[in-house]
Order: structure tokens, then C-alpha cells, then sequence
């Protein structure tokens, strides 16, 4: 067995030591079969909430009414959540209650496709009655049941279909097309911020354009905000290779495909229920971008981006060009870390100082003159100097 699993053993092993059983399920188990990089290991165990708080002194309840529970052991924290089935599904969505169960059976049950409903013990055995094992050596996502059955119970299940096949590179099973082409409507119940999750990784999957070919395929994009009169702008998001992109900046994209005007994009994004911290990174890379695809940086665009934007504008930019230029990006990084100021505060003058010299009272002129300033000091002609900008003034003054 291999890490995350390694560290996880005892854990398993400390709840079966208390009577209950306990298993390795879910994605970590899929991407451990498939040699794919793992991320978090969820376990699925016998014990009720309860019952697992008792049994490990550091707990935290994260979900507590879908019965997980986060563990604390020996620096590391685990996602424990007991075994349950999902019977009362009201309004195609993911149910309001849950049952705990005591059988494995049951829990693998009511997981959505095959390749996720494997466990696996601490001694590295598999427990897989729906063959995912199979599936994953065909290379096929099957659900666990018939697909319309378990699409009606969980319409979101059809928009995690499609990022997996993102992620995985996988093919849908042909019932489980059938199913989407028809039921795609019942996503219109699904909460936006469960299917931004799911986009945000069908974005960045590898195969986000055998993806993205399947959400305008089954007209699934029409139920995703703002995206309904974008077929043909889609189509064109395919066209970039965006491996590289964090996720504001795969925003940043989508937004500049979509071809929006200025004054939609912020309603865009909170129509995608993003957080407004990054709905304003998104507005300021996008706006550096427009300016960098119509001429190269001034050194006070430089400045008023910041390394953060400049590095994000730069990368969407080759991103856009189709280049892999990517060192153009730490020369322009380079150029800003060389500049005199990087804030207003660094600046050797204040507006008192303005006031005192020019024996005046305040006023828009103040600001107007700072600014002019700041940029003098960007440009090298002037020094970030109090007697030398003074200097300077005085100079300009006579001219
Ligand atoms: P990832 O690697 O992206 O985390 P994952 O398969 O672990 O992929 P999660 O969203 O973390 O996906 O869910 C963990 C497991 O819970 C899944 O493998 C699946 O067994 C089950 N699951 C998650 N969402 C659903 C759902 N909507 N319906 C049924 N089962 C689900
Ligand atoms: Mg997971």
C-alpha cells in the first residue's frame, strides 16, 4: 500500500479495534487503481458519529448531520463519514435526511458510479460488488443502478459524469448518455455553488474539450448561469490549452470567450455565486488583459497591477496567443520588482508636504499633483527623494 493510505492504516485499524468496521472508499480508492496522484482519503465507517468522536480524542464536526466527521491523528486530519443511505431525494436533489446504516453494502449502494463505490480494507483488500474495478480497466462511467433512476434521485450526478470524464479521460456509458440527454433540465434544482464545484473541475480536467464538446452536446451548458446563449462561445474555450491557469484566471477566460460586456461580468460571477474576493481579481486581471492584448506594459500599468496580476495577465495572454512563452512572464515580473515605488506609501512626499510648499489649501489639484509625481518617479525623471522631487517641482513650475 502506498501513502496517503500508509498513514491512514491506524486510523482504520483504532475503529475496528473498537468494534466497528472501517474502510478506505470513494475517489481516493479510484485514483489508487488507476496509479493517478491521490488526494484525500475518505474513510466510510460502521460506527455512528457518536461513536467515532469517542473513539479519537481530536474531532471536529464538519457534517455531522451526513454523518462525517473530521479526525485529527498524528498531524494529519481525516474526512469519517458512517456508512448511510440516501432514501427521502425530494426535488431531484441530494436528500434532505440521511439514514445511518451498519452495512458497507448499503453506503457503496448509494454512491453515484461504479469506479467510486470500491472499498478497500486496511490490508489493501477490495470490497466491490458493482465490478468498478471493470469499469475502470474499460475505461467506462457506469452508474451504481440505472442511471435515469439515480439521476432523478441526484441531478448533480449528471454534471460530476461530465468532470470526470475531464479528469479521467473516460468514456460515459452509452445508458448513461441516454439518461443525460434527456434529464439535463432537472440540473435547473441543483444549488449553484454544488455545480461551480463540479464546473470548476470540469475546467480543469485535461480532457476539459471531450467535456465541454458533451455540455453543449446534451445542452447541459444551458443550465449552468449566464452560459444558456453561449453555445458558439464554448466551443471557441476549447480552442485554448489551459493547463496552466489557476481558477481565477480560468474565470478570466471563460469570461473573455464568453465575450461579455463590462458591465455583465461582475453579475456574472455573482450569478456563479463567487466569493467577491475573487470577483474583483477576476474584473482587475481582465481588465490588464484587455489593455495587454492592444500594446505592451507602460511602467505605470506595471505598477498599478501588482506581481500577482502582471504574472496572471502574462500567462493568459500567451494562453491566448497559443505561445509557451512563458518567460516573457518573469520579464515583466523582473521589470516591476525593479521599479523605484511600488505604492503610493513608498513615496518620499506627502500631500502636507504639497501643501506647505505651495502654500495652499487642499483640493483636487492635490491628488492630480501626486499623482504626476508618482509617475515621474516611475518613468526616472524624477528621484523618490523629498529635496529632489522638491527640486523637480519647482523646476516644472518655471517651464
Ligand atoms: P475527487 O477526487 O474530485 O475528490 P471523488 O470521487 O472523491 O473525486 P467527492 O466529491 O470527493 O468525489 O465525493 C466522494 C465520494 O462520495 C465519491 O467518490 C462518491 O462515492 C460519493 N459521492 C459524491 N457525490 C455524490 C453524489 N452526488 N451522489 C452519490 N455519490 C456521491
Ligand atoms: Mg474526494
Amino acid at each position: 500500500m502506498l501513502e496517503p493510505f500508509v498513514s491512514a492504516v491506524p486510523v482504520l485499524k483504532k475503529l475496528e479495534e473498537a468494534g466497528f468496521e472501517a474502510y478506505f472508499v470513494g475517489g481516493a480508492v479510484r485514483d489508487f487503481l488507476l496509479k493517478n496522484p491521490i488526494n484525500d482519503v475518505d474513510i466510510a465507517t460502521s460506527a455512528t458519529p457518536n461513536e467515532v468522536k469517542k473513539t479519537f480524542p481530536k474531532t471536529v464536526d464538519i457534517g455531522i448531520d451526513h454523518g462525517t466527521i473530521l479526525v485529527l491523528f498524528q498531524n494529519k486530519s481525516y474526512e469519517i463519514t458512517t456508512f448511510r443511505t440516501e432514501s427521502e431525494y425530494q426535488d431531484f436533489r441530494r436528500p434532505k435526511g440521511v439514514s445511518f446504516v451498519r452495512s458497507l453494502n448499503e453506503d457503496l449502494q448509494r454512491r453515484d458510479f461504479t469506479m467510486n463505490a470500491i472499498a478497500m480494507d486496511r490490508f489493501g483488500k477490495l470490497i466491490d460488488p458493482f465490478n468498478g474495478q471493470f469499469a475502470i480497466q474499460e475505461r467506462m462511467i457506469r452508474t451504481v443502478g440505472q442511471a435515469t433512476e439515480r439521476f432523478q434521485e441526484d441531478a448533480l450526478r449528471m454534471m460530476r459524469a461530465v468532470r470526470f470524464v475531464s479528469q479521467l479521460g473516460f468514456e460515459l456509458e452509452r445508458e448513461t448518455v441516454k439518461a443525460l440527454d434527456h434529464l439535463v433540465p432537472l440540473l435547473a434544482h441543483i444549488a449553484i455553488e454544488r455545480k461551480r464545484a463540479e464546473f470548476e473541475k470540469l475546467l480543469k480536467g485535461k480532457n476539459r474539450k471531450q467535456a465541454l464538446n458533451l455540455l453543449i452536446e446534451t445542452g447541459l451548458f444551458s443550465y449552468l448561469p449566464g452560459l444558456s446563449n453561449h453555445k458558439e462561445h464554448l466551443e471557441e474555450l476549447k480552442n485554448y490549452d489551459f493547463d496552466t491557469l489557476s481558477k481565477d484566471e480560468m474565470w478570466t477566460l471563460l469570461i473573455f470567450c464568453l465575450n461579455l460586456e463590462e458591465k455583465s461580468i461582475e453579475g456574472f460571477l455573482r450569478n456563479w455565486r463567487l466569493p467577491l474576493k475573487e470577483i474583483r481579481n477576476i474584473q482587475r486581471i481582465l481588465l490588464f488583459l484587455f489593455k495587454r492584448l492592444k500594446q505592451e506594459w507602460t511602467v505605470y500599468d506595471l505598477y498599478l497591477a501588482g506581481s500577482d496580476t502582471i504574472k496572471s495577465v502574462e500567462t493568459l495572454f500567451q494562453v491566448l496567443k497559443g505561445n509557451k512563452e512563458f518567460e516573457s512572464i518573469f520579464r515583466w515580473v523582473n521589470l516591476y520588482k525593479q521599479l523605484p515605488i511600488k505604492e503610493r506609501s513608498d513615496m518620499k512626499v506627502t500631500g502636507n508636504d504639497l501643501l506647505a510648499w505651495f502654500d495652499s489649501k487642499g483640493g483636487p489639484w492635490l491628488h492630480e499633483m501626486l499623482t504626476k509625481i508618482e509617475q515621474a518617479i516611475l518613468e526616472g525623471k524624477a528621484v523618490n527623494d523629498n529635496n529632489k522631487i522638491k527640486e523637480w517641482l519647482m523646476e516644472c513650475n518655471q517651464k
